[in-house]
């Protein structure tokens, strides 16, 4: 019935209801009796019923709403009701009712999907600290085990000694490259990587990184190198850095996944909206099944291979972040015995 109407129109409707009522009883009244009331009074008690009426109905529903509205206000805003506000009351021009109708509507929205927010971030945190506390776990006990062994008499035979001692220094490693990466996930998800956008020639980026990683490469016999007719540089604008991050985690996996005598070529595709960056090997390859899962965090297809390789889990998982935070996509092609191929895009410049 008073749904859009502002407290002035309620308070004028009432009113012209009470005035209607009380010309009527008095109309009754003049029938009844002619002489009991003039014509002139008559109109004068009217404007005078109406009026009164008015502005205690609007005084009324000033003070009603005013406290219903504090209440309502100070729970969902978790807010107390400011001075600025006390000082002005309710607007009486405003449907206020269905204003804060509407307003509670969406806190009850709002408060909906925080709570389903809070849960999801739960859930990730649980799995995310199991994760890393069941990653720790092996070098940490393996690292216990080699140190006991000596501490109980193994240090008196030399040769048990220093291998124990390089194993136990391998597992320190792993150690050191989990809380790195995890470290550099933290960064990624968190927000905290603001991205230094640069112009830069990615084939030039790639050189680079084939550099860095040539000796890794030699030592397991695989070859880096360009694909052959996708072999021309091209300007793209990207964070350098982060880009350099993306080449060197994909390749290493190229060198940790491949075949001794293998060989993993790059290769750059104008794709005319973007950049097609692929990085291609003929090693292990992954099976069908796990393709959509290596990039998600601690994933592995071959835990002991990756493990015996040093890996952390994470690469592919920052390699994702990063590509993501570029706004660019990165996917896989891959075959089992035939090798894999990963390919991110990048902004043309
Ligand atoms: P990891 O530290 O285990 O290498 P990644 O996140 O880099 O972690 O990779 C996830 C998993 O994906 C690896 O454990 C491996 O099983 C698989 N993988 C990644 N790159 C390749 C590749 N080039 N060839 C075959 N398997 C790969």
């Amino acid at each position: 019935m008073f749904k859009n109407s502002t407290p002035r129109e309620i308070a004028l409707r009432a009113a012209l209801t009470i005035g209607g009522a009380s010309l009527g009883v008095m109309l009754l009244l003049k029938i009844i009796v002619p002489d009991s009331i003039s014509w002139p009074a008559l109109l004068l008690l009217t404007l005078a019923a109406v009026g009164f009426s008015y502005v205690v109905v609007l005084t009324y529903l000033d003070r009603y709403i005013y406290r219903k509205i504090k209440l309502i206000y100070k729970t969902i805003h978790h807010q107390k009701v400011n001075a600025e506000m006390k000082r002005e009351g309710v607007d009486l021009d405003q449907p206020i009712i269905d204003d804060v109708g509407q307003e509670v509507e969406e806190w009850a929205e709002k408060q909906q999907r925080q709570m389903e927010q809070y849960e999801r971030f739960a859930d990730y945190r649980r799995r995310y600290v199991g994760d890393i506390s069941h990653e720790l776990k092996t070098p940490i006990f393996n690292i216990q085990g080699y140190l006991h062994t000596l501490l109980e008499g193994g240090y008196h035979d030399e040769k048990i000694s220093m291998s124990f001692l390089k194993k136990a220094a391998k597992n320190v490693d792993r150690l050191q490259t989990i809380v790195e990466d995890l470290g550099a996930i933290s960064r990624l998800e968190s927000g905290e990587l603001i991205l230094d956008t640069d112009v830069f020639d990615i084939k030039e980026l790639a050189n680079e990184v084939i550099d860095e990683l040539d000796l890794k490469s030699r030592e397991v016999g695989i070859e880096l190198g360009f694909k052959p007719g996708a072999d021309t540089g091209f300007m793209v604008e990207a964070d350098r850095e982060s880009i350099r991050q993306v080449l060197v985690n994909l390749v290493t996996n190229s060198i940790k996944y491949g075949n001794p005598g293998g060989a993993t070529k790059l290769g750059f595709y104008d794709m005319d909206a973007y950049i097609l960056c692929e990085i291609a090997d003929n090693g292990i390859g992954i099976p069908e099944k796990h393709l959509p899962h290596v990039f998600d965090r601690f994933y592995r297809v071959d835990k002991s291979r990756s493990r015996k390789k040093g890996g952390s889990g994470l690469g592919l998982s920052i390699v994702k972040h990063i590509m993501e935070a570029h706004q660019q996509t990165i996917n896989v092609r891959s075959s089992p015995g035939l090798g894999s191929t990963f390919g991110i895009t990048l902004a043309k410049a």
